[in-house]
């Protein structure tokens, strides 16, 4: 375990520019005046004071963007001009890349380095490729019957609501924010509480790149509060929530019972990475840490159930304990540092009670087990062997360093085995046998299959559950679709009875 020690040089601790709520292009105070603190997890230490909004504050962000949508300029712009605000945007970005990087690892303890390579950039690339697609939204011609002739039009839905998690602060961001400007809606963002700073500093990027005040607005606050008063707000069209499953039941249980508005819900995830027999050690190895250990395992897509062919089982546990040890604990803003501090004290407890949880119940610990450095929130990489099928830690999303490793025979039983799971979000094979992979591939129920890799994903691929992961997908070009309405227009032809 590497800390940081006594050298400080790397640590670039960006200057809290933005505390307070984005509302119609203004920063401002909650209505209340209370604020709440965002916590550095590399200490506990508090970073700064924001603003927390409640219902009103909700309340006044949704006048803005409905007047925004419905007498503003937004929706109106032709493609091409929503297309140049949107890449302007995109290119302040990347010039603030090392802050935006700087804010998500002091407010969510994500690793600098991979903020500033892949977080921060495929945000700016998210908005680039929704922005190219600004100007080709269109309907189709129908044929219908002989005497009618139709056409469809794809409008923006309107008003959105987005409710983002802490562990992407920024990609959640903009994979929902970027579709929802091209189709022409505007918005309300609540980002998750533990980790405000970067949404708002995005708020100033917008308005910088000239994006309309109004359209996008950012409210700070609690999800009790201020994110169910988005779910229940008569006056917003859609929300689209990235969380927990259990949240995810509340948003759309507050949607039905007040105006009915379109629900996506991006949720967790318990997924299951298959090594076979003909993998290459060496790589499954690397794979199965990477699924589990990338942020942290505050990765909903994480793959925290490994499934091991009984032929290579024992050379994978070997490889695994001697690997582990190489991924180094500690600072996140230290390059040399591999994983960095869990997001907080509440998600670091309750990694630590699993952990506990499963040497109660008989698995083995192979490697990790507790947490480490003198103070924030590390917890060591963990594996655990000699898990079965109904143990808590194989069936309830950890969202931690987590690993639980299992053994199997046969391509039939590991499928059904992967498939037993509320949850359907993605999953990982490792095998150089192309029907294995093809067949395991088609009967997985999940949003994403990996062969041979493990979180391959971009701005183009279409990312989503099935089961209780949720419904509706971020990415690609589905994710456009989910802020456009499809609207008919029939006319009668010549002579018609009509
Ligand atoms: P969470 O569900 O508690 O919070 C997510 C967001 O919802 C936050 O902004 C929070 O303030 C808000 N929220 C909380 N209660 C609410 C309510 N009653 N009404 C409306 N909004 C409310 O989840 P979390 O602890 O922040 O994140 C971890 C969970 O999110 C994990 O289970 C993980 O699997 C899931 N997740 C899923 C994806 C995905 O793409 N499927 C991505 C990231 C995280």
């Amino acid at each position: 375990v590497q800390t940081n020690g006594s050298s400080d040089s790397f640590i670039r601790i960006p200057e809290i520019k933005f505390t307070k709520l984005f509302i119609n292009g203004e920063f401002v105070d909650s209505i209340s005046g209370k604020t709440f603190e965002t916590i550095d997890p590399r200490t506990g230490e508090v970073i700064a004071r924001v603003a927390e909004g409640d219902n009103e504050d909700i309340d006044l962000a949704v006048k803005a963007a409905r007047h925004a949508f419905d007498h503003g300029p937004w929706p109106r712009l032709s493609g091409s001009e929503r297309r140049r605000i949107m890449m302007k945007f995109a290119d302040l970005i990347d010039e603030n890349t090392e802050e935006l990087a700087a804010l998500d690892t002091l407010d969510a303890g994500k690793l600098l380095g991979w903020g500033k390579t892949m977080d921060i950039p495929l945000s700016a690339e998210l908005l680039r490729y929704y922005a190219g697609a600004a100007d080709k939204i269109h309907g189709e011609t129908l044929k219908m019957s002989r005497e009618l002739q139709g056409y469809t039009l794809r409008e923006p839905v309107g008003v959105v609501g987005h409710i983002t998690p802490w562990n992407f602060p920024s990609n959640v961001f903009f994979m929902k924010v970027s579709p929802a400007l091209a189709a022409g809606c505007t918005m309300v963002v609540k980002p998750a509480e533990q980790t405000p700073l970067s949404a708002l500093y995005n708020a100033y990027l917008a308005k910088q790149a000239g994006i309309p005040d109004g359209v996008i607005n950012v409210v700070t606050g609690f999800g009790p509060t201020a994110g169910a008063a988005i779910c229940s707000h008569m006056d917003i069209d859609q929300v689209s929530f990235t969380g927990s499953t259990e949240v995810g039941r509340l948003v759309m249980q507050a949607a039905a019972t007040s105006n009915l508005k379109a629900v996506s819900l991006e949720l967790g995830g318990k997924s299951p990475l298959i090594i076979f027999d003909d993998a290459d050690v060496e790589t499954a190895a690397d794979l199965a840490l990477l699924g589990v250990l990338y942020n942290k395992g505050e990765v909903c897509a994480a793959g925290s159930r490994v499934f091991v062919q009984e032929g290579i089982y024992d050379e994978i546990v070997k490889k695994l304990a001697e690997k582990a040890k190489t991924w180094t604990v500690g600072d996140p803003f230290d390059p040399t540092i591999r994983q960095g501090p869990q997001v907080s004290k509440a998600q670091f407890e309750k990694i630590l009670a699993y952990i506990e949880h499963g040497k109660i119940e008989g698995a083995t610990l192979l490697t990790g087990g507790k947490s480490c450095c003198e103070k924030g929130y590390y917890i060591e990489p963990t594996v655990f062997t000699n898990v079965t099928d109904n143990m808590v830690i194989a069936r309830e999303e950890i969202f931690g360093p987590v690993m639980s490793l299992m053994k199997f025979k046969t391509v039939d039983e590991v499928i059904k085995r992967a498939n037993d799971t509320k949850y359907g979000l993605a999953a990982g094979i490792v095998t150089n046998n192309l029907n294995v992979a093809n067949t395991v591939s088609r009967s997985i129920r999940a949003g994403i299959i990996w062969i041979n890799c493990y979180f391959g994903l971009d701005k183009d691929c279409p990312f989503g559950g099935y089961k209780m992961s949720g419904f509706g997908r971020d990415l690609g070009m589905e994710a456009l679709d989910k802020y456009l309405h499809v609207k008919a227009v029939v006319t009668p032809l010549y002579n018609s009875p009509w």
